[in-house]
C-alpha cells in the first residue's frame, strides 16, 4: 500500500468518471467554464472520448458514478449520446447501481430525448433552470424561458425521472428577496431530489467581468450576499432539505450528488474531455483547455494532458480543511488539532456560532458556510 493510500480511507470508495462535453449554443455572459460555440467536432465526440478512455482501461477499478457535464451535454444528438455511453460501458466497469448524471439545458429537453437518455442508463438529471423569471433569465443571457423550464420539468416527471437536481442562481444587484423566494417556491413544486443554488460570481475575463470593470454591473455587497445566502439555506431547510454543502441541498442523504462528493472527499476520479481534471493516489492531472489541442493530441496517439501535480501530505491536509469547512459532514477533530492553535481557533468559532462539534467532528453552521474559505484561512 502506498503512503497516500495508507493515510486516506477514501481509497476504499469507488472512483467516479466525468466526461466534459465542451459545446454550447451560445456563451452565457457570467460563465467561465470551458466551452466553445464551434461544433465542428460534436458529431464525432463519442469517438474522441473513447480514444481517450482507452488510455485508462484497468487503471481505475469499478466506477459507481458517471457524470456528463459541460458545456452542454444536451446539445449532443441522441445517437452520439448513446454511442458515448455504450463506448464508456465497453471500456470501463461500473457498479450495478451506478449513478449516471447528465446536465441538461431546458431548451434542449424533449420527451424523445429524455426517453433515449433513460434507455441509455441515465438515472439522474441536473437541469440548468437558473430562474423562473424571464427578466432574470434574460439578464443572465440564458437562451431558455421560464415556460421552457416548467415544460422541461414536467417532461422529466412524465418520463419517470425522479432523481432531478435543479440549478438556480441568485444574488444579483437589484434582485428582490421576494423574487428569489418565488424561484425557490416554484422549484419545490416539482419536489426535486436535489437543489444547487449558486450566488452569482462575477469572474474576470467574462462579459460580466468586463461590464463590472467598466462600472456597468455591480456586485451585491457582502451583507446583502449574506442575507440572500442565509435566506436560501433557511427556506430550503424549512422545506425538508439538508444543506450538505455550501451550494448544495438534498432531500435526503441518499439524494446527495454521489459524484460531486468524490471531489470533496479526495476519492479518485477520472475526467475525460478538454479541461477535465483527474485525481488518483495523491496525483492530480488535467487536460488541455482547447478542443483543437485535445483532438490533435488524440490524433497523434497521445494523452491530451496539460499538466499534473503531486499533492504533498500538507496540501492534502489543507484541501481536507477547506472542503471540510464547506460540507455538513465537516472534518475530524483530530485533523483540526494538527493545526497550530487548532483547539483555540475551534473554541473561537464555536463561540461565534460559525461551527459546532458533533461527535468527533467539527461541522460548519450555515453562518459558517458564508465565510467558509475565511475560516479555513484562520487555521492554515
Ligand atoms: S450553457 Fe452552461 S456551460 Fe454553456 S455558457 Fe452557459 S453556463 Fe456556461
Amino acid at each position: 500500500m502506498d503512503r497516500y493510500a495508507s493515510r486516506h480511507k477514501a481509497k476504499d470508495e469507488h472512483p467516479g468518471l466525468y466526461v466534459h462535453i465542451p459545446f454550447c449554443k451560445t456563451k452565457c455572459p457570467y460563465c467561465d467554464f470551458y466551452s466553445v460555440v464551434d461544433h465542428s467536432h460534436r458529431a464525432t465526440w463519442a469517438e474522441f472520448v473513447q480514444q481517450e478512455a482507452a488510455f485508462y482501461i484497468d487503471e481505475f477499478g469499478v466506477f459507481d458514478t458517471l457524470y456528463l457535464g459541460g458545456g452542454t451535454p444536451s446539445v449532443l444528438d441522441l445517437d452520439v449520446f448513446q454511442e458515448l455511453i455504450s463506448g464508456l460501458r465497453a471500456a470501463f466497469s461500473f457498479t450495478n447501481d451506478v449513478e449516471i448524471t447528465v446536465e441538461l439545458n431546458p431548451d434542449d429537453v424533449s420527451a424523445d430525448g429524455l426517453r433515449g437518455m433513460r434507455n441509455a442508463g441515465t438515472n439522474r438529471i441536473s437541469l440548468g433552470a437558473q430562474s423562473f423569471h424571464d427578466e432574470v433569465l434574460s439578464f443572465l443571457g440564458r437562451r431558455h424561458s421560464m415556460r421552457q423550464n416548467l415544460q422541461a420539468l414536467e417532461l422529466m416527471q412524465e418520463t419517470g425521472f425522479d432523481n432531478v437536481s435543479i440549478d438556480l442562481m441568485y444574488g444579483f444587484h437589484g434582485q428582490r428577496e421576494a423574487t428569489w423566494l418565488a424561484d425557490l417556491e416554484q422549484a419545490l413544486t416539482f419536489r426535486p431530489a436535489h437543489m444547487s443554488c449558486y450566488l452569482l460570481s462575477i469572474e474576470s475575463g467574462t462579459p460580466f467581468g468586463r461590464r463590472h470593470l467598466e462600472g456597468r454591473l455591480q456586485r451585491l455587497d457582502e451583507e446583502a450576499e449574506r442575507t440572500f445566502y442565509l435566506l436560501t439555506s433557511e427556506y430550503l431547510r424549512s422545506h425538508g432539505y439538508e444543506h450538505y454543502e455550501v451550494s448544495s441541498f438534498a432531500r435526503s442523504r441518499v439524494q446527495r450528488s454521489r459524484h460531486n462528493q468524490k471531489y470533496w472527499h479526495h476519492v479518485p476520479y477520472l475526467g475525460l474531455g478538454p479541461a477535465a481534471h483527474s485525481f488518483r493516489a495523491g496525483t492530480r492531472w488535467w487536460n488541455v483547455r482547447s478542443v483543437m489541442s485535445y483532438v490533435q493530441s488524440l490524433r497523434e496517439g497521445k494523452k491530451p494532458l496539460a499538466e499534473s501535480e503531486e499533492l504533498s501530505e500538507e496540501q492534502i491536509r489543507l484541501e481536507a480543511l477547506y472542503t471540510g469547512l464547506r460540507m455538513s459532514d465537516g472534518l475530524a477533530l483530530s485533523l483540526v488539532q494538527t493545526f497550530p492553535r487548532g483547539d483555540a481557533i475551534l473554541g473561537d468559532l464555536i463561540r461565534d456560532g460559525l461551527v459546532r462539534v458533533t461527535g468527533d467532528r467539527m461541522v460548519p453552521t450555515p453562518e459558517g458556510y458564508v465565510v467558509a474559505d475565511g475560516l479555513a484561512r484562520m487555521f492554515a
